[in-house]
């Protein structure tokens, strides 16, 4: 792509057009606008939009069409992959807003909000979204990845609840996309991810969840509970959605005592039936290794940011993805293994069971990958300045501990930036083609940059 103007002149351009502060390389504040929760691999454009609403969007991406420079969009930053290098970061931190339809069980949500102002207002009416462990990554951009949320296993993926999108497009074009107006680009915004246009809001389905049976209990990492917990899964109703979380917690004041110095186990649960019955349910767990620390309650769903109490300050990470047909009991135990205190740097194994109305196509059918997974394994590696050579080893030989059982990728939870045929592991072989396709209709320059792009087809 060549580019045919020079920031200078696109600056004034969005000075003159845009509401929301603009800021370049000069600016004071452009580290900060174009910083977000991962802190490896950070955005390098040449201007930063932060933008305050649907005309500021669309003014922004306007321009940078009409310079012909690329664009990407930030939200928190959780999900960076692909680094934009010049052309216009459009932030949308400031585009937080979420209204509450009470009557129609829905959530008006603006592109840059956060799940736990959503989860806050729908709580207020006795609701709750399909939102996930963090409270703070933004709901849009979890939705466009798909979106696993605790009560995944009961009510499905995130993206199966979306009525709308109002998306941006390179065009310049504000389009409000559903079943029924554009529903090729209506499929592949749920679940494709962020190539398609910059969305400036959506539409959500609500589910009649105020009170949840949740928290964790923590053990001391191994086979045992391992096994205990792959056995727990494969019979669990699907009203039981759980994950596991294995890392080895420094010994310092600040990790809760019963945990310090340890390679723990943190078994993550929200229990959605009858709330009486979430002891029961969570009993065999109990009993099948010794619990070190337990912090499972009857909470109010406006409190489910405490199920998984991931920490909350900005790091950067690396991590691989897989979705899995099955838990191989041999490799997971190597993998345990080989993430113990013996490990030179930190890494976490986040496992979560899927399957229940995850395995079900919705009613209108969208562009979410592998339905049939029965788990997702995520092997994280922390790094302070650039990833690590030990670190991208770990993760390649956790992918070839699990080859056998690996159906694909999620795009969610690929940390860092996947190439091309790595994206193309998210989805069905006719599913990347139709995201192709679309993509090739709406961008057909492929000037919308997302985290983990689909290529227009050629
Ligand atoms: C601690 C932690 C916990 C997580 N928990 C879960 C979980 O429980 N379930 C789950 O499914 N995922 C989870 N994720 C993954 C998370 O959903 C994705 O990384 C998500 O993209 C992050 O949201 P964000 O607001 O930080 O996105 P950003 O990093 O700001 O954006 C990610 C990408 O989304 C696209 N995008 C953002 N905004 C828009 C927009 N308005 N229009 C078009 N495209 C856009 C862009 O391509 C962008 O690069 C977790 C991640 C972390 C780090």
């Amino acid at each position: 792509m060549t580019i045919t103007s020079t920031p200078s002149a696109l600056v004034r351009a969005l000075s003159d057009r845009v509401s929301g502060p603009v800021s370049t390389p000069a600016s004071d504040r452009y580290d900060a606008e174009r910083t977000g929760f991962q802190l490896l691999g950070r955005h390098r454009p040449s201007v930063v939009v932060g933008a305050t609403g649907t005309e500021d969007v669309r003014a922004a991406v306007a321009a940078a069409a009409d310079h012909r420079l690329p664009v990407a969009v930030q939200a928190h930053g959780h999900g960076v992959g692909v680094p934009l290098d010049g052309g216009v970061l459009i932030v949308t931190g400031r585009m937080a807003g979420v209204r509450v339809d009470p009557d129609r069980r829905t959530a008006w949500v603006e592109a840059g909000t956060p799940w736990g102002a959503v989860v806050r207002a729908a709580a207020e009416h006795g609701l709750a979204p399909l939102s996930g462990s963090a409270p703070g990554v933004g709901a849009v951009p979890y939705t466009l990845g798909g979106g696993v949320g605790l009560m995944a296993r009961r009510y499905g993926f995130a993206a199966d609840h979306v009525r709308l999108l109002e998306l941006v497009t390179v065009d310049g074009r504000v389009r409000r996309v559903d079943a029924e107006h554009d529903p090729d680009l209506f499929w592949a915004l749920r679940g494709g991810g962020g190539s398609f246009g910059v969305a400036t809001g959506m539409e959500i389905g609500l589910v009649p969840v105020s009170r949840i049976y949740g928290g964790s209990l923590f053990f001391d990492a191994g086979p045992d509970i391992l096994e205990a917990w792959r056995a727990w899964t494969r019979g669990a109703p699907a009203e039981l959605s759980s994950g596991m979380t294995l890392l080895v917690l420094p010994d310092v004041p600040g990790v809760p005592e019963a945990l310090r110095g340890r390679h723990i186990a943190q078994v993550a649960t929200a229990w959605t039936g009858p709330l009486d019955q979430g002891p029961d349910a969570l009993a065999p767990l109990c009993e099948a290794a010794p619990v070190l620390m337990d912090t499972m309650r009857e909470l109010p769903y406006a409190e489910s940011a405490a199920v998984y109490a991931e920490p909350d300050h900005p790091h950067g990470y690396r991590s691989r993805s897989m979705l899995l047909s099955g838990l191989d009991p041999a490799a997971a135990t190597e993998l345990v293994g080989r993430t113990g205190p013996s490990l030179p740097f930190m890494s976490v194994v986040g496992l979560r069971h899927l399957g229940g109305a995850m395995a079900r196509e919705p009613e209108t059918a969208n562009a979410v990958g592998h339905r049939a997974a029965a788990y997702l394994l995520n092997v994280l590696t922390v790094a302070e300045n650039a990833d690590t050579a030990e670190g991208a080893a770990l993760r390649g030989e956790a992918a070839a501990l699990f080859a056998d059982h690996t159906l694909g990728r999620s795009l969610n939870f690929s940390f860092g930036p996947l190439a091309p045929e790595e994206v193309r592991e998210a989805f069905a072989p006719d599913d990347f083609a139709r995201l192709a396709r679309v993509k090739a209709a709406v961008d057909p320059d492929g000037l919308v940059r997302a985290n983990h792009p689909i290529p227009p087809l050629a």
